[in-house]
């Protein structure tokens, strides 16, 4: 441990922070990775008790910080990103002990509003919501494993968002720690109440006087800088700040709303400790239309006819992901129980040998369209047939339904399966193209894994025209880690050319950061540092992302599968 780090870990011994200081062994080795490629050893890890805690986190780091000898803290929760966003050299603050408490979940007309501490796992708050039968629409594939204030920290996003949106919009307050140590709440303001915060004389008032000045000045290239694609989580979103335009907020229509750009911003801006987040009925009358892909072709004018029906989601997943699900039939052993798990797997082999015949598609699409009355789902189905020559199915059985669902919503998982030797790399998992240009730029991406001898896995959300791809390589192999920034390079090449985005839902992190220039001019990524620089003139918040890449890509990967 450096000296700084030292000091650090005494001067907080010996404050009022009750919360744990680890440099164990085993603390460092579970901090130094995420699900991401990287692998980065942080000094310390502490575990805040409690706001009063994180206060003194922030304080005391501040006061020891030198910019030649810097100590930084980077929010941590349940470690599920896929970008490499809660690594760090430094200290890592981990919220999954000790802000666990759901505080209120309240009905509301068209859901829930829920109160609940940053480290609450989804998965428990799904079992509260699921008693008032309300969902979180923008929950990620990850939604077992991790937290709310992961979801938004990366403002994650999921099947349903095609619908819905990211997190952010469903945030509607924060709680969050900011650099000088105090503990702000943070919440849409109205023009006249804003006006009044404009004159706060401390860090929050800086940032929103910042933003405003910005806003005021500069609207009109604000909005263009926000990338065209319908899904994104690069850059800070200060396009979304205000509700509606400049002119109207100041006549009193809309909302400034700083948690927007809070939400997605990774940890570089505070600490969140507290989320008010809304939920929203679930939808009981969707429907499914599976659809097998042995075309790729067809698969763009497939996803453009669905497109019009206006689905709640259109996902889909490849060959290897189903044969991938054929072979382990095991997996699915955990996940879903008693009788289930049989029906689901008999299903799985049935539907293998007689419907598809034993020739697995190239792709299968899942489509969740509600029941309308202008046209039931089975009009829907027979036109696209008529239309595309497709073999689109209405899946009416609820065992069918839960098989296609199990494969897609464990796509990932099952691709980690499929080797001892390699592992799924996240690092082309989040391009985005307008789904017309799905075809076109899928060829040239199967032309660039044949040109680098590359097996992937493939998933994603079709109907935002947002591929995962999961390349397998082995992180052992000393020829692995150059091969990835030269790689990355191509394959963003490629999205960028076909009008797509380079970072959809997992956030930029280590990942994606010193490509942000491919996605946005310089006036965008100037706007982006000195909103960062504002919330953090220390740099004390997890340096690195989103601004000022830190973590060269090649020499932080990690070296085990
Ligand atoms: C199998 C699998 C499937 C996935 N599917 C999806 C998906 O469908 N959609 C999707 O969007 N993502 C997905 N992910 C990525 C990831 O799981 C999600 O983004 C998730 O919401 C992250 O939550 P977490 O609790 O693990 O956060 P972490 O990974 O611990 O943190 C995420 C980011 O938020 C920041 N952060 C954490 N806590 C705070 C805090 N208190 N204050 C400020 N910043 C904070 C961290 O610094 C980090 O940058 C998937 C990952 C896996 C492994």
């Amino acid at each position: 441990m450096t000296s700084i780090h030292e000091q650090y870990k005494n001067l907080l011994a010996q404050s009022d922070f009750t919360g744990e200081i680890s440099e164990s062994k085993q603390d460092i080795l579970e901090h130094s990775t995420d699900e991401s490629i990287f692998a980065i050893e942080p000094q310390l890890v502490i575990y805040p008790k409690n706001v009063s805690d994180l206060q003194i986190a922030v304080r005391t780091a501040n006061a020891l910080h030198k910019a030649e000898n810097p100590i930084h803290l980077t929010a941590r929760a349940a470690g599920t990103g896929l970008s490499g966003g809660s690594l760090n050299d430094s200290v890592v603050v981990n919220t999954t002990r000790h802000f666990t408490t759901i505080h209120s979940v309240e009905k509301t007309k068209t859901g829930a509003r829920m109160v609940v501490d940053t480290g609450v796992m989804h998965l428990d708050l799904e079992k509260k919501m699921d008693k008032l039968g309300v969902y979180i629409p923008s929950y990620p594939a990850s939604k077992d494993i991790c937290t709310i204030g992961g979801m938004v920290g990366n403002n994650a996003a999921g099947p349903d968002t095609l619908r819905y949106g990211h997190t952010a919009a469903f945030v509607r307050q924060l709680d969050v720690v900011l650099h000088d140590g105090n503990a702000y709440t943070i919440t849409p303001l109205s023009w006249n109440d804003f006006e009044k915060e404009l004159k706060r004389d401390d860090a929050l008032g800086a940032i929103y006087r910042h933003v405003w000045e910005l806003l005021l000045h500069d609207e009109e290239s604000v909005l263009n800088d926000r990338p065209k694609t319908a899904k994104n989580s690069a850059g800070y979103a200060l396009w979304d700040v205000v509700s509606t335009t400049v002119e109207e907020f100041m006549k009193g229509r809309g909302v400034f709303d700083l948690t927007q750009a809070i939400s997605g911003s990774q940890g570089t801006i505070g600490i969140i400790t507290k989320i008010t987040i809304d939920a929203v009925h679930k939808n009981t009358s969707d429907k499914l239309v599976m659809i097998p892909i042995f075309d790729l072709d067809q698969a763009g004018l497939v996803i453009d006819e669905l497109l019009q029906h206006k689905p709640h989601s259109v996902e889909l997943f490849d060959k290897a992901t189903y044969s991938a699900a054929l072979r382990n039939p095991g997996f699915f052993k955990k996940r879903l129980t008693g009788m289930s798990y049989y029906k689901v797997i008999l299903k799985m082999y049935t539907n293998y040998i007689f419907k598809f015949k034993t020739k697995t598609p190239e792709f299968i699409i899942l489509a969740s369209i509600e029941e309308s009355e202008k046209k039931s789902v089975d009009v829907i189905v027979r036109e696209i047939n008529k239309k595309h020559g497709a073999k689109a199915i209405h899946v009416t059985n609820p065992t069918e339904s839960e098989m296609f669902w199990q494969i897609r919503r464990a796509s990932y998982l099952l691709s980690k399966t499929q080797s001892n030797t390699m592992r799924p790399a996240a690092f082309l998992e989040d391009m985005a193209v307008p789904p017309k240009n799905l075809p076109a730029f899928f060829k040239e991406i199967q032309e660039l894994f044949t040109k680098y001898s590359v097996h992937a896995f493939i998933h994603g959300h079709g109907g935002n025209g947002h591929l995962h791809f999961y390349p397998l390589l082995d992180f052992t192999d000393p020829k692995t880690a150059p091969l990835i920034p030269t790689m990355a390079q191509d394959f963003f090449e490629t999205a960028v050319k076909h009008g797509g985005n380079i970072c959809g839902e997992h956030n930029d992190g280590i990942i994606r950061t010193p490509y942000l220039d491919m996605m946005f001019d310089k006036n965008a990524l100037d706007m982006f540092e000195k909103f960062e620089h504002v919330c953090d003139p220390q740099d004390i918040f997890n340096p690195g992302k989103k601004v000022n890449p830190r973590f060269t890509v090649a020499k932080n990967i990690r070296h085990t599968n």
